[in-house]
């Protein structure tokens, strides 16, 4: 019996290769975890009717935390993402998505800010219908206790992080009334937090300034599509998408996942780069409290880039998937 239950979700494409691989890290952390495999994507459609089986959803209820790798999206109608549906059933309305420079990846700039997108409402709320043959529309929603949960959320994330500021970024100048009261709410919450420096940014001017000064930023706080554009951008400007990852939290699960797809072009070469759902394992391993094999892992997997002699393609090595993740599990025996 493991201290922790996790869901595992090894996912599809390259998902299962670099989830074994991420396993094999966090298992050699000691911090000890059972792990409950279960299924979720594409060929659950074939076996169960359904993207998301009921075993799967019962296997995250029961354990509150799922460690998910890259699912494929079906292409047309029918069915929605894996990824929708989860956010949906669990009611995971707050997606943090770190973007902090990787030293081995060279960048002009040093970067470390967290992107919190609102993953429930806004154009994503899946309200679109055509209004005659030649006019589609598709309806925003931003309700106020939604604003307030995920400002709120995104104030006590700060907070525990030792963050400084935090910055809504919004289009209220035009969208007075939706975006308006998103600004609103925040304004609202950030009166709780008077140690966190509370601002706001036009997302138009926030792009510009991100791709100028991108390390002047802290925390984001953003709503659904702002957020999504947004927090890939980071990604672009951190180390890429092989680095980049993330968590969906709601009030009582929270899935920690990659930014990136399944990549199925690479599926069975033992060829990616497993450290964005690494990166996801560490800020699993951080929401369990356990730091000090978060540190670990972080460390050695730095250190094993910055060699650069067993590190992936995407980072100018030939080292597979699983000697990549090997090499960190080594580097972190030699630095305990
Ligand atoms: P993708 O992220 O899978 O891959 C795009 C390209 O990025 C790849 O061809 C590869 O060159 C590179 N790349 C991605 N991950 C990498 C890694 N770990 N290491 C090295 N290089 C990497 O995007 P896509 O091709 O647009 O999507 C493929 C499938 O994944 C689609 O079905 C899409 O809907 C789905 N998808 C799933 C998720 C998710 O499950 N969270 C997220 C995005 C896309």
């Amino acid at each position: 019996m493991g201290k922790y239950k996790v869901t595992a979700l090894p996912g599809e494409g390259t998902g299962p290769e670099i989830f074994e691989a991420v396993r094999l890290v966090i298992d050699a952390s000691g911090v000890e975890i059972e792990w409950e495999y279960e299924e979720i994507g594409l060929d659950c459609i074939e076996k169960y009717g359904t993207l998301l089986p009921d075993k799967t959803i019962q296997s995250i209820n029961r354990n509150k935390l799922a460690l998910k790798g890259p699912t494929t999206t079906p292409v047309g109608g029918g069915h929605k993402s894996a990824n929708v549906t989860l956010r949906k059933v669990f009611d995971l309305y707050a997606n943090v998505r770190p973007a902090k420079s990787v030293p081995a990846m060279k960048r002009p700039w040093d970067i470390d800010l967290i992107n919190i997108r609102e993953n429930t409402e806004d154009c994503y709320a899946a309200i679109e219908h055509m209004v005659s043959d030649e006019v589609a529309q598709c309806l925003k929603v931003i309700t106020w206790p939604g604003s307030l949960r995920i400002a709120d959320f995104a104030f006590t994330f700060a907070r525990r992080m030792g963050r400084k500021k935090v910055q809504c970024v919004h289009k209220a100048n035009i969208m007075k009334m939706t975006d308006g009261l998103f600004l609103e709410a925040f304004r609202t919450v950030a009166k709780n937090y008077p140690e966190i420096e509370a601002g706001d940014v036009i997302v138009d001017n926030c792009s510009m300034q991100l791709v100028k000064n991108p390390q002047n930023f802290d925390v984001l706080v953003l709503p659904n599509l702002y957020g999504d554009i947004l927090s890939d951008l980071c990604a672009g400007l951190s180390a890429g998408l092989g680095f980049a990852p993330g968590a969906n939290i709601g009030p009582t699960v929270a899935i920690f996942e990659a930014v990136h797809g399944s990549a199925p072009k690479y599926a069975g070469q033992n060829k990616v780069n497993p450290s964005a759902v690494l990166g996801s394992g560490i800020m699993m391993l951080r929401h369990l409290g356990e730091e000090k094999a978060a540190k670990q892992i972080d460390k050695a997997m730095h250190a094993v880039l910055l060699e650069g002699k067993h590190v992936t393609y995407d980072v100018g090595g030939t080292a597979g998937t699983h000697e990549y993740a090997q090499a960190i599990v080594d580097k972190m025996k030699t630095l305990k």
